[in-house]
């Protein structure tokens, strides 16, 4: 078959593939635990259900404006202004089909062939390949010291004449680390300042634990909404655990918006007008559900940190927020797929190689299912590498005996 090498070029997401293999491991009556999962196990919240079953019983569901129905912008508008202290019109905002798209729109709109992208490793799975998929160029800046905090010195030596813009997204996937208000700060000022773009990927931006707040991005620029490079990705997917909703946004400048409507016109015409009414029910309903999410994965990321601690030789750094958490596995294996593909094989949990992310010797493991799922998930992930582990387990009804280590 003829395709293009461009498609050719582009990754399976690794994230995806893992869902539908557990899926069907399920379905096939396997004992699956999931510690993959981007998405938590809560129910919608009742404000976006009643929202969307509204707008359902009028039967009318037609097209709606390309950028999103004036009445969730303006709830989106007000969300902006409560979250980032910034007053932006509606038309600064355009609801995309989840945040993934808002994030592709975004890159498809600023960025020429050869222009470079800059991505902080660890980062979410799917930068590097949108990137590439407008013939751009993904600049991947690691830390040095094999940490997951950025430093400014390194983006500034990874920025060249080409770059046109940096990702930033934290609270991070999938390390779960909030990037300092410093490096914010930082960062903000000088890309304002050299006219690269930042795109802030704020999908996790109130799931923060201890007691920490994400730094504002728009307190260090004091360009206005018009002129300034900074551009907000955000969505209802992670606060309220509406994954299934594909409800994402932008917000950014008129003229940016405007570019970004009639690309997104000649590709999707517009987002769905019923999920875009339950997303203007999550925004506008009680916030009670995001505050109850939160709580509920500070504990589980309480109940991983301490599950973590005593698999010997893991380390793992403490996460401030998200679903997910990025421990170290370098004393089992270098080779974070075949590490990951054994315990799926071996001991049926699933994780994610750190590869992925770029952070090779790291699985990405999440916190957004059950309490037992981590207990148990972490029990199989010990029994099945660490020899200093009891080598019987029971997975489902079946009692293991490990016989490889
Ligand atoms: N950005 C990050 C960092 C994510 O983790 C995800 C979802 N995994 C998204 C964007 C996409 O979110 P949505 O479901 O709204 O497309």
């Amino acid at each position: 078959m003829s395709v293009s090498q461009l498609a050719k070029s582009i990754a399976e997401s690794p994230t995806l593939k893992l869902n539908e293999e557990a899926r069907v491991l399920r379905e096939k009556g396997e004992a699956v635990v999931h510690l993959g999962a981007g998405e938590p196990r809560n129910k919608a919240p009742i404000g976006a259900i009643l929202s969307a079953a509204a707008k359902l019983s009028t039967a009318d569901i037609k097209y709606t404006p390309t950028d999103g129905i004036p009445s969730l912008k303006k709830a989106i508008v007000r969300y902006t202004e409560e979250n980032y202290n910034r007053v932006v019109a509606t038309e600064n905002i355009i609801v995309s089909a989840g945040a993934k798209q808002s994030v592709f729109n975004v890159l498809y709109s600023i960025v020429n062939p050869q222009d470079e992208v800059i991505i902080l490793a660890p980062y979410w799975v799917s930068y590097p390949e949108m990137v590439k998929m407008v013939y751009g160029v993904p600049v991947i800046v690691t830390p040095e010291d094999g940490g997951f905090y950025p430093r400014m010195e390194d983006v500034k030596k990874a920025v060249s004449s080409y770059t046109k813009a940096i990702i930033i997204n934290s609270p991070n996937n999938p390390s779960g680390v909030v990037y300092p208000a410093e490096f914010i700060g930082q960062i903000v000022e000088f890309c304002e300042q050299k006219g690269i773009y930042i795109i802030m990927d704020d999908i996790y931006h109130k799931l923060v634990f201890d007691g920490k707040t994400v730094p504002n991005c728009y307190n260090y620029t004091n360009k206005d909404t018009e002129s300034t490079h900074i551009i907000v990705v955000n969505g209802v997917s992670k606060l309220y655990g509406m994954t299934g909703f594909r409800i994402g946004w932008a917000v950014a400048s008129r003229e940016l918006v405007s570019i970004m409507a009639n690309v997104q016109g000649q590709i999707t015409s517009c987002t769905a007008g019923l999920l875009q009414a339950a997303a203007e029910g999550a925004l506008t309903g009680l916030q009670s559900a995001v505050e109850s999410l939160r709580l509920t994965l500070e504990n589980n990321r309480n109940v991983m940190m301490q599950e973590l601690s005593s698999f010997n030789g893991v380390k793992c750094t403490k996460p401030n927020g998200t679903y997910y958490c990025l421990p170290d596995f370098r004393a089992y294996s270098n080779k974070s797929v075949e590490l990951s593909q054994l315990l799926l094989k071996k001991a049926l949990v699933v994780t994610v190689p750190g590869k992925e992310f770029g952070m090779e010797g790291h699985l990405r493991l999440s916190y957004a299912g059950s309490i037992k799922d981590i207990t148990d998930g972490i029990a199989r992930m010990k029994w099945a590498l660490d020899p200093s582990s009891p080598n019987e387990i029971y997975i489902g009804d079946r009692k293991l005996v490990r016989d490889w280590l």
